[in-house]
């Protein structure tokens, strides 16, 4: 299996460049932040739990996402690998996906992390909130706290793939076109297992 972590902060073009990396490479898609916003449009009791974390740019706690995580894996026996797009976010959240996925006899490629400066990330999202309707990418402080949560406690995860020498870092300014392609000669120098 193909097992791909996109990693970076909001507004970095994971969502993007997961949908141009799935049709190419025949992998589903799982975007816990496109679940909890699925929940929270059908008005699920999960919906409105990540609502409240949502709202403010704080992280949804660790053992609601992660089992929701887990339950989507679950529900595609057939995939042929996966693009998490962002998860895991915690320290918590990668020990969790390495204990889940051994247990699935199957493990993580590789992480891709898109490296793009702060105040582009900014403009990136304010950008976006003209079009996604998202209250979150809309506010200035909500961003911020938003980055200041990842700096915080996402960024460190890139440490316990970088120790498993999984890491690979991608210049994450340029065209659309220009980003897939280097995260294609990512993946087709990682071997895949
Ligand atoms: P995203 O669509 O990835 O920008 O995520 C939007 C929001 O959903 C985040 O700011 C968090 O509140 C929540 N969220 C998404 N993924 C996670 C995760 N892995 N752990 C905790 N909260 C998450």
């Amino acid at each position: 299996m193909l097992n791909i972590v996109l990693f970076g902060p909001p507004g970095a073009g994971k969502g993007t460049q997961s949908e141009i990396l799935i049709a190419k490479y025949n992998l589903i898609h799982l975007s816990t932040g496109d679940i909890f916003r699925a929940n929270i449009k059908g008005e699920t009791e999960l919906g409105k739990l990540a609502k409240s974390y949502m709202d403010k740019g704080e992280l949804v706690p660790d053992s609601v996402t992660i089992s929701m995580l887990q339950a989507e894996v679950e529900k595609r026996e057939d995939a042929k690998g996966f693009i998490f797009d962002g998860f895991p976010r915690t320290s918590a959240q990668a020990n969790a996906l390495d204990a889940f996925l051994s247990i699935k006899q199957t493990s993580i490629t590789c992480m891709l992390a898109l490296e793009v400066g702060e105040s582009e990330l900014k403009d990136r999202l304010l950008n976006r909130a003209k079009t996604s309707g998202r209250a979150d990418d809309a506010d200035p402080n909500i961003i911020q706290n938003r980055i200041d949560v990842y700096n915080r406690e996402t960024a460190p995860v890139a440490e316990y793939y970088k120790a498993q020498g999984k890491y690979k870092g991608i210049d994450g300014i340029g065209s659309i076109e220009e980003i897939s392609a280097r995260l294609f000669a990512a993946i087709e120098t990682t071997s895949v297992s």
